[in-house]
């Protein structure tokens, strides 16, 4: 289908696109990869009336060291990200999820910000950047403000962004060396979203795991940070009880819709296994 008309803009700063989604309110939408917005756009399930294409803007490039953070700006695309060595050594997990993203078609234009930003429970960054510990840098009308991932999505399509914000760059903390990492996903078929997925980040030491992060995608209609379960693994070998028992952790946080992707309980119980194998890779992985 053919998108209905807009008027289309291109600032060269952030200042002016904040300027031009404040000016013009809830009927300009940012556009970054278009992955997302193009469809839903073609769909007419959004119709803006501008888009404010965020492609001219350097402030919101580049992959850089602050300190002991790595900041992603929001434009560099899940391309960039895979061609990034300084991301496959420090940051492996995110590396091996955006090469789970659809297929490279989409990853060329794709953004880390638009994945971010959309919302869509179905997308595979968001629960990542939950189990990494990021934060969210925003600019708007009434200045610039830092937010935890953690603390972003709200609902379907609903984050805490507010009118006139654009997100400008993640800020990921640097993993512990010789940490664990595994991104497990099921999906139907190769360039499909996630039936269910999940992230795990640890570290060992002995044998045992002594710290532990999990997220988990598409399995509620927010990215879940699933805290007991990662409680239940800490201190523990990772024996085959243990791990059930996280499974059933994860299990009792989950609340997927039922699509064309699987029944409840399907899902359910797929988000456990991808859990079971994500929990493992890691450990195997961690130094
Ligand atoms: C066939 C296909 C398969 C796909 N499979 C997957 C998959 O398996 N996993 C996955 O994660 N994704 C998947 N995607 C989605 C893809 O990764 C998108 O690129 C991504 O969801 C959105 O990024 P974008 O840069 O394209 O954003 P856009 O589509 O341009 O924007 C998405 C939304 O975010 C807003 N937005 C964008 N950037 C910003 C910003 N900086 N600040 C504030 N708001 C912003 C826009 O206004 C819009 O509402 C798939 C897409 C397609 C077409």
């Amino acid at each position: 289908m053919i998108p209905g008309p807009f008027t289309y803009h291109r600032p060269a700063t952030i200042a002016d696109a904040v300027k031009l989604l404040s000016t013009l309110g809830d009927e300009a939408r940012p556009l970054a990869g278009g992955h997302s917005l193009v469809p839903m756009m073609k769909l007419r399930l959004a119709s803006p009336d501008h888009l404010v294409d965020l492609h001219g803007i350097d402030g919101l490039k580049g992959i850089r060291r602050e300190g002991d953070r790595i900041v992603i700006g929001a434009m560099i695309t899940q391309h960039q990200l895979l061609g990034s060595d300084d991301i496959a050594r420090s940051l492996p997990i995110l590396h091996e999820a955006a090469l789970l993203i659809a297929d490279p078609q989409v990853r060329y234009r794709g953004t880390i910000g638009g994945n971010v930003a959309n919302g869509d429970p179905g997308n595979d960054m968001p629960a990542l950047m939950l189990t990494l510990g990021a934060g969210y840098r925003l600019e708007g009308p009434n200045g610039g403000r830092y937010i935890a991932a953690s603390e972003f999505y709200q609902g379907a399509y609903f984050t805490a962004l507010e009118p006139g914000e654009i997100l400008t760059a993640i800020s990921i903390p640097a993993p512990a060396a010789g940490h664990g990492y595994a991104y497990e996903k099921l999906k139907r078929k190769v360039g499909d979203y996630a039936t269910a997925a999940a992230a795990v980040m640890l570290t060992m030491a002995g044998g045992k795991v002594t710290s532990c992060a999990i997220g988990l995608t598409n399995l509620h209609e927010t990215p879940l940070l699933a805290v007991e379960a990662a409680k239940a693994v800490i201190g523990t070998s990772l024996d085959p009880a243990t791990l059930k028992k996280a499974a059933a952790a994860a299990s009792a946080i989950m609340s997927p819709a039922a699509d064309a992707r699987g029944p409840v309980e399907y899902r359910k119980h797929v988000g456990g296994i991808m859990l079971t194998r994500a929990l493992t890779r890691a450990a195997a992985r961690a130094k």
